[in-house]
């Protein structure tokens, strides 16, 4: 079990001011499996104030000497890589293969792809006769969710320290012990004091602490809804910059020129990937009415094959594996409406709310199918964040349209089809921030954020980066 007593403020490791723990359960096994000081809003004064004292130095550190940081914390990341594998199976509850490649994996890239890219950054502009410069926003507060949460961490602390921001990080309270490692390799590779700092504790004392603290510039926000809403209310008294990555219902819309059985495979890998605990999973599909069987079968069978695993376990094929999801409260949330959408009429094709059998530890949900779901049903309309699809029929592509966009929602989407332009010409009506033709691969380097209630700023690439940059105009005379 891991221990950690203290937060990291102003390049040390201190005791928080508050008394009270936090645990840190094992998804699998149930039992504690770190311990973490739950901090307090005077942490959050003493970590902003350590970040607004280091701004003036970092700011105007020179981009290639905090490139050189940034590639330092990434090779030293990886140095850490199988404890990362580890910590982050257990709190997730990502099998090991998952783990490996992507929640552990995934985050070490980026620390090269932002110092090459804040390396060749255009930071100036000539417009007119005023010279227009980019410039680091100040302190930046981040606030991350559990389900990839050394990834979304990254999302927002290496464009900010490449921007030349300082950070405040509070990572959620259910995966903090990833962020523990992080912070080691910030402190080992010396950053100067103040530029990163770190308080963990739950979000309506610390993430609100950070949200309405007058010396925090910006608060970079990945979670739900709910607590989005919380922040902005927070942060609306001193007129912050907020960025909301936020939730998602997504529409996988399988065309009818589409083969059934390469849909199924990729429509049920983007529908249950990190066992639905993803934002941008694909959880509704839609098919045309005309082929309904055909694809319908096709998933369905594909989604029995997906198997319930240990996540320690070596060895099992990442894209049919699933493991526990991060909590019991999470469990029961999502069991809840699977029943609910047994209770609305829509027809269960595989799964269910019932514990898996043989698996009497470890907060497990069987991967669910529902066919003959209604756009107006509950789980046609809420994010449920577990492994559970709706499959919704459709008329014609116009219709098919239509149902994709009736959410609150637009963080993502996938359309499939035998001809792509076809594709591309339905993705462009999806009024959402990204979508995947074909099961096309995740680009990095790609602008990832949301329309409607799924938020308002982009991350990755050089759209995270200006998320922390202000505009300057600087009037020269003619
Ligand atoms: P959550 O909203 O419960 O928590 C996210 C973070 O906000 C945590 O650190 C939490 O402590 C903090 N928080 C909670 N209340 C707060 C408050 N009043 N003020 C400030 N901070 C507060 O979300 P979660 O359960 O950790 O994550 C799941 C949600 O995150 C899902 O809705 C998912 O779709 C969303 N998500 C979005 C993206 C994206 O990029 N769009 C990525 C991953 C997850």
């Amino acid at each position: 079990m891991k221990v950690y007593e203290n937060v990291y403020i102003d390049g040390k490791w201190v005791p928080s001011t508050g008394n009270e723990t936090i645990d840190v359960i094992d998804s699998a096994t149930e039992e504690v499996m770190g311990r973490v000081p739950q901090g307090t809003a005077a942490d959050v004064d003493a970590a902003v104030a350590a970040a607004k004292a280091a701004f003036p130095a970092w700011s105007t550190t020179p981009v290639d000497v905090r490139a050189k940081y940034l590639r330092d914390i990434g090779a030293a990341l990886a140095g850490r890589y199988t404890d990362l594998v580890d910590t982050i199976s257990g709190e997730v509850g990502s099998p090991k293969a998952f783990a490996e490649m992507v929640q552990a994996g995934l985050p070490l890239g980026e620390w090269d792809l932002f110092a090459d890219l804040v390396e060749s950054y255009e930071f100036e502009e000539q417009v007119g006769s005023s010279l227009v410069v980019r410039e680091p926003i100040g302190v930046v507060g981040a606030i991350t969710p559990w389900n990839y949460p050394l990834y979304l961490i990254i999302c927002k602390i290496t464009p900010a320290l490449a921007a030349g921001c300082t950070v405040v990080l509070k990572p959620s309270e259910v995966t903090p012990l990833n962020a523990y490692i992080l912070a080691e390799v910030l402190h080992e590779v010396g950053l100067p004091a103040g530029v990163f700092n770190m308080v963990v504790g739950t979000g309506p004392e610390v993430g609100a602490a950070i949200s309405s603290h007058p010396d925090v510039d910006a608060v970079s926000f990945t979670g739900s809804g709910r607590a989005g809403a919380e922040v902005q209310r927070a942060a609306a008294a001193t007129a912050k910059r907020v960025g909301l990555e936020l939730g998602g219902k997504s529409a996988n819309v399988v065309l009818d020129d589409a083969d059934p059985d390469t849909v199924a495979f990729g429509a049920v890998f983007n529908c249950f990937l990190n066992s639905g605990q993803t934002c941008s999973a694909l959880t509704r599909l839609l098919v045309p009415e005309s082929r309904k069987d055909e694809f319908t079968d096709a998933v369905v069978k594909r989604a029995s094959e997906m198997r319930l695993v240990d996540p320690k376990a070596d060895g099992e094929d990442m894209f049919s594996a699933l493991g526990p999801l991060s909590s019991r409260a999470h469990m029961e949330r999502v069991r809840s409406y699977i029943q609910k959408g047994i209770d609305e009429g829509a027809t269960l094709a595989v799964g269910g709310p019932e514990a898996p059998d043989g698996m009497d530890k470890g907060f497990y949900v069987k991967p669910t199918v529902f066919t003959d779901v209604t756009a107006d049903m509950t789980i046609a309309q809420e994010e449920i964040f577990g492994p559970v699809m709706s499959i919704i029929t459709y008329t014609d592509d116009e219709d098919a349209v239509r149902i994709a966009n009736d959410s609150v929602y637009g963080l993502a989407g996938g359309v499939q089809s035998g001809d792509q332009e076809r594709a591309v010409a339905i993705a462009r009506q999806i009024r959402t921030g990204q979508v995947d033709i074909n099961g096309a691969m995740f680009n990095s380097v790609a602008p990832f954020g949301g329309y409607k209630q799924s938020g308002n700023t982009r991350e990755r690439g050089r759209w995270g980066l200006e998320e922390f940059l202000e505009t300057k105009s600087i009037q020269l005379p003619v």
